[in-house]
């Protein structure tokens, strides 16, 4: 991992209008990070809370409602992704790519692995036997027998569809990989494997990641960061080993708890969330984790908390971040 950004996000707003435009969702509202090069960032938060529209946004299948996000190209030179046209993003496209959440929805189930995986290539005009031998070559980075080649997505396991989606990804050499929940929807016991090979190839590709999640047990061993977000914005933000053993705000507290510890002769935890994620249509007044925080003061629901350094590289949104003694893992 270098100190040079990737990409520069800085105030990055997604407002989607409802009620025919009466109303708006504010699913992502003024998220700014830094992404490293060669860095894995996990992005964390309960369902609904807009992590995964900040990934689709930066990749443009949104368009943000205001913000920039400054990419930095491999000549040095830099663009914001937020003002390009579909016309001027194409040649960037090849560098920034998605796995998504479910490999079951996300193959197209009359297509042969072999043309899954080389989908990318032929849309880049890759000819026939250069495209098959840089397939063969994925199914051997993401650990799939070269034999499977002929197969559709119905004869693989879902871990083994979600290698196919890795490999797919893969497939034009990007330096950027945004993973949208890529092992939610597999076994526990084949997570980890999955997990595994996204660190190795990480590892050895020197890939970027913005990793998506909602569940902060497994970025701990894959993220360098991880940013909390709660509706809308992020709360904090800290390398992975200050998060978890020291974190600054009550929601990544809370997030914590959640998380089962692999030690039969600890106590179990304290579960320490109740209730729903707020309305993003709707969002309470002053700090909007104020109807679900224990240390709620008359402060919290009327004033928003801003996002404060409170040592190098650690930042949170909470009034009381200096004073609170909160619980690790
Ligand atoms: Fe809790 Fe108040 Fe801090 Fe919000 S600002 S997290 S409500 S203590």
């Amino acid at each position: 991992m270098t100190t040079t950004p990737l990409l520069q996000v800085r105030e990055l707003i997604k407002y989607f209008p409802i009620e025919g435009g009466k109303r708006q969702v504010r699913a992502v509202d003024g998220v700014s990070f830094d992404l490293l090069a060669g860095e894995c960032l996990a992005l964390v938060g309960e369902s609904g809370c807009g992590k995964t529209t900040v990934g689709r946004t930066l990749l443009r299948a949104y368009n943000p409602t205001s913000g920039s996000a400054i990419y930095r190209r491999e000549d040095d030179t830099t663009v914001d992704l937020m003002q390009l046209s579909t016309r001027e993003l194409r040649p960037l496209r090849r560098y920034m790519q998605m796995i998504f959440q479910n490999p079951y929805s996300s193959l197209n189930p009359r297509m042969t692995v072999a043309d899954i995986i080389g989908e990318p290539l032929l849309v880049n005009g890759v000819p026939h036997a250069e495209r098959l031998a840089r397939v063969r070559e994925l199914m051997h980075e993401v650990g799939l027998p070269e034999s499977y080649l002929a197969r559709y997505p119905h004869a693989f396991s879902g871990g083994q569809r979600q290698r196919i989606g890795i490999a797919r990804a893969l497939a034009l050499h990007p330096r950027l990989i945004i993973a949208d929940e890529p092992v939610s929807a597999l076994d526990v016991s084949v997570q980890a494997q999955v997990l595994n090979l996204l660190g190795e190839l990480q590892r050895r590709l020197g890939l970027t990641y913005l990793f998506v999640a909602h569940d902060l047990s497994v970025v701990r061993h894959l993220a360098d960061r991880v940013a909390v977000m709660y509706v809308g914005k992020i709360v904090e933000i800290a390398g992975v080993d200050a998060l978890f053993d020291a974190p600054k705000h009550p929601y990544t507290e809370a997030l914590l708890s959640a998380v089962p510890v692999p030690d039969p002769t600890r106590p179990p935890r304290r579960l320490l969330l109740g209730g729903d994620i707020a309305d993003p249509s709707a969002p309470p007044p002053g700090c909007a984790f104020h109807p679900r925080c224990r240390y709620v003061q008359p402060r919290c629901s009327a004033e928003v908390p801003e996002l404060r350094e409170l040592s190098p590289g650690h930042s949170a949104r909470c009034h009381f971040a200096e004073e609170l003694t909160l619980e690790g893992m």
